[in-house]
């Protein structure tokens, strides 16, 4: 049995090449399209990690992370931003994610980055 993903991005693509990507992959993949979507979505599929993109109209990754993280605080997150956005990384940084891709990521260094992150996170991947 695969891990629980939550993909959280406002563009449609992303959202359905990440759930290509990763379903094929065997895990389980949720998918919210804001950031409230998002912390509505987490008490009810609990996920064992998040894919946030940073940048969405409404609330963005790191008010949803502010939300998510009060009642999960042991969720796995890597956020997903622009070039350029280090000063968003780095208080993403500070609210415990684990890692970050710059979009345009490449969907097999991301593949990986989740295995490594669910590897040296959760006993049972390992
Ligand atoms: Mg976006």
């Amino acid at each position: 049995m695969g891990a629980k993903l939550l993909v959280v991005d406002d563009q449609m693509g992303v959202r359905r090449l990440l759930f290509e990507a990763f379903n094929e992959e065997g895990y389980t993949v949720e998918l919210a399209a804001s950031g409230q979507e998002a912390v509505d979505k987490v008490n009810e599929a609990m996920p064992d990690i998040i894919l946030m993109d940073m940048k969405m109209p409404g609330m963005n990754g790191i008010e949803a992370l502010h939300e998510i993280k009060k009642t999960n605080d042991s969720v796995l997150v890597i956020m997903m931003t622009a070039y350029g956005e280090l000063e968003i990384v780095a208080e993403a940084m500070k609210l415990g994610i684990k890692e970050y891709v710059t979009k345009p990521f490449d969907i097999n260094e991301l593949r990986g980055l989740v295995r490594k992150t669910l590897n040296e996170n959760l006993e049972c991947w390992a």
